[in-house]
Formats: C-alpha cells, sequence, structure tokens
C-alpha cells in the first residue's frame, strides 16, 4: 500500500516509485511466464488537481509456443497510466481508478495490468507454423514434404476429382 494523501492534498506534489514483484507464481496459459522479478518504476502526480499514475513494468516474459514447444525468453516492457480519484464521480473513463482513503495497493494494481496486457494465446510468433504432425519437425525451421508425399498416386485421381468438384 501507499499513501497518497499528500499527493491528493496538494497540487504540484509527485511522488516517485520503484520496487519489484514477485509473481512466479503466477499461472497464464497453464505456465508460469514470469520466472525472475518483475521491476516496476512509476510516479503519482497531482498535475492541478488531477492525479495521475504512470508506471513501467519491465521483465523477462518466459512462454513455451503452443504450437512449436519451443521456449522463448522475451524481454517486455509494458506501460500503464491510470488517473487517480479518491471517490467515484460521474466520470465514464476506463482508466479511472478509486483509491479509497488515498491508499493505493499498486502492486495488486500493477499485476493486474501486466495480466491484462498478455497476450491471448503463447505463441513464439504470430505466425508460427507449428510442428508437423506427421514426423515432429519444426516448420519455422525446415520443410519437411511429408504434407506432399501423403497422398497414395491411386488416390490422387480421386483427390483431383474431389476438387474438381468445388
Ligand atoms: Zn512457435
Ligand atoms: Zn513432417
Amino acid at each position: 500500500m501507499i499513501d497518497l494523501g499528500r499527493i491528493f492534498d496538494i497540487e504540484g506534489e509527485s511522488l516517485a516509485f520503484e520496487r519489484q514483484l514477485d509473481l512466479s507464481q503466477v499461472s497464464q496459459w497453464g505456465q508460469r511466464p514470469f520466472q525472475s522479478p518483475v521491476k516496476v518504476t512509476g510516479s503519482v502526480e497531482n498535475r492541478a488537481g488531477i492525479v495521475t499514475l504512470r508506471c513501467e513494468a519491465s521483465f523477462v516474459l518466459t512462454t513455451i509456443c503452443d504450437r512449436c514447444l519451443t521456449q522463448s525468453d522475451r524481454p517486455t516492457v509494458y506501460r500503464f497510466e491510470h488517473v487517480l480519484a479518491r471517490e467515484l464521480n460521474d466520470e465514464d473513463n476506463d482508466d479511472f481508478i478509486v483509491v479509497k482513503d488515498g491508499l493505493l495497493d499498486l502492486d495488486q494494481l500493477v499485476t493486474s495490468d501486466i495480466l491484462l496486457e498478455l497476450p491471448i494465446k503463447a505463441l513464439c510468433r504470430e505466425d508460427c507454423k507449428g510442428l508437423c504432425p506427421i514426423c515432429g519437425a519444426n516448420l519455422n525451421e525446415t520443410t519437411c514434404g511429408c504434407g506432399k508425399q501423403s497422398i497414395d498416386p491411386r488416390l490422387q485421381v480421386l483427390q483431383d476429382l474431389l476438387n474438381n468438384q468445388n
């Protein structure tokens, strides 16, 4: 918890912070993507009565690709910004965070920010070709030719027939 009472009360006031989060127990895609600590730096600032939190989370994202099973360790940086307020008002703003009594659970906020930002699937890259279902070759690295040889020449006639129907 960080106490932002002073920041809310005094225009022009700001507070810088730096901390480390241990997310090694967090599970995503059935994996543990945060094997080393997440470094968080940022600040909270009151500018003309509007309190804004800006922060940057940097970490190594460890994933095992859903398709080709390759492990990758990617240095990743996410940036977040939220407007903070001590009480709700009518404003309809997605980035608007209510901080009761001026006390902010920074670790919890940053953790949920990071989890929301993670890709939906664990892929080594968007267009990963995966593994060949026949020989198991990694199709990102090699072309095995299995797909081409799988049709028996005697069946080819039938295959051509089917293709012509479309
Ligand atoms: Zn992959
Ligand atoms: Zn193959």
